[in-house]
């Protein structure tokens, strides 16, 4: 057996049979929550959570499984059936074996596995997120947003793979320091550009209309030297009746963007701690940190990738030539989702802390917790996020903390002085 076809095979496997495990998990703990009682499980929910909380809570734990399920199916037929192969070879007549011809190859390998997908995103919008009264998106919106992301995906994706594959076939035994930095620059430089000209081809960006909202807002942004005009509007309403706000980009492109849907649904003072919280991401450092962490894993994907392109048994393990690198990239590629997954709780539990970090900064700003603790709750409440999801889960998957934590967090008397 070849140990590359056993280690994919291990990878796809142990992924599968985690989530399997979650998902089993989170389903029997929203049994015992719909059950009341008060054993450990209703300790996690700060209130029973409504019985349309739990169906649509059950209903996403089951779509979860089932993506799952139907990616690892698609990576197993992909890379085990042979078609990748004689794809490749019939590609190299028909289209030739530049280095363009190559990353063509590849960009149309890793668009058709994300169009395979699409059935799901479908489902999940005009289905799942439907029977729950979320979606607002019309058909026309959603294909669009398809072709959009075609559209970036060949200006972004296409010249990006030519110049990785350039960069392997021309930059020495050390290519991958060179790729590393150059991925890591581009991937800064998205993030500088993308709010100003990538997202507002998605969304309607705008400033804060005047009034109360603003003149509070205006205030908090002199106290935390945060500009005001940094604070926008996005007509989030557009696809879905969830709220949120976030924080994005950096140096002079950095926002913190409010849905619509938020600011309709929050009083002055809970938005005016929504926005202390985000304004917190961006005081304590943590956008640089994540970039941080970031660099450093794809640091090891790049050196675990320069490593794993010189081996002949990965090429012959999928009916490959060694000799080009590209079939070698492409399976990386295509099992980078599934090696990812190993990451998760690592960067998780970092972004669970900012998390707490940020509440507390928004305290403090405020002088009071009370705000935030309203609003979140708020939040979970209208967006159905309430029922908590079983520890070992959240320990692998969830950027936040569960609300409850929150809460007790910020009741402590660090987070506001006149609490108990
Ligand atoms: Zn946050």
């Amino acid at each position: 057996m070849n140990p590359w076809s056993v280690a994919t095979a291990v990878v796809l496997g142990t992924r599968l049979l985690g989530e399997l495990l979650f998902e089993t998990l989170n389903q029997r703990l929203l049994v015992r929550l719909a059950a009341g009682g008060h054993d450990a499980a209703a300790a996690m929910a700060v209130h029973p959570p409504s019985p349309r909380a739990l169906d649509y809570a059950r209903a996403r734990s089951r779509f979860r499984l089932f993506s799952v399920l139907y990616e690892t199916v698609v990576l197993a037929v992909l890379l085990g059936s042979g078609v990748l192969p004689r794809a490749w070879r019939l590609w190299q007549e028909h289209a030739g074996t530049t280095l363009w011809a190559d990353a063509a190859f590849l960009w149309s390998v890793f668009a058709l596995t994300t169009a395979v997908h699409w059935p799901l995103t479908w489902y999940e919008r005009f289905r799942l997120e439907q029977r729950f009264g979320f979606n607002t998106a019309t058909a026309r919106t959603w294909w669009s947003d398809r072709f959009k992301g075609i559209v970036l995906g060949v200006l972004l994706g296409l010249p990006t793979l030519w110049g990785l594959l350039a960069w392997i076939r021309h930059g020495g035994p050390w290519w991958w320091l060179g790729a590393w930095a150059g991925a890591v620059g581009l991937g800064l430089f998205l993030n500088r550009v993308a709010p100003v000209l990538i997202l507002p081809w998605f969304n309607r960006f705008d400033p804060l209309p005047e009034g109360p909202l603003r003149d509070r807002l205006e205030r908090l942004a002199r106290r935390t030297g945060f500009p005001v005009r940094d604070i926008q509007i996005m007509d989030g309403s557009r696809r879905t009746r969830h709220s949120n706000a976030f924080f994005t980009g950096w140096g002079r492109s950095r926002r913190v963007v409010l849905y619509d849907t938020l600011v309709g649904r929050l009083g002055t003072d809970e938005l005016e701690a929504v926005v202390a919280h985000e304004i917190g991401h961006a005081r304590l450092g943590h956008v640089r940190k994540l970039w941080i962490v970031t660099a450093g894993i794809w640091a090891l994907a790049f050196a675990g990738a320069a490593w794993a392109l010189e081996q002949p048994a990965l090429y012959r393990a999928f009916g490959f030539e060694p000799g080009n690198p590209a079939p070698g990239l492409l399976i990386l590629g295509l099992c980078s989702g599934p090696l990812g997954w190993w990451l998760s709780p690592w960067i998780h539990a970092r972004t669970r802390r900012w998390e707490f970090e940020a509440d507390a900064f928004a305290a403090r700003t405020l002088d009071s917790a009370a705000p935030l603790r309203q609003a979140l709750e708020r939040l979970h409440r209208e967006n159905l996020a309430e029922p908590p999801s079983h520890p070992w889960y959240r320990f692998w998957h969830e950027s936040h903390p569960p609300l409850a934590d929150r809460l007790r967090a910020l009741a402590r008397p660090a987070g506001d002085p006149s609490s108990p």
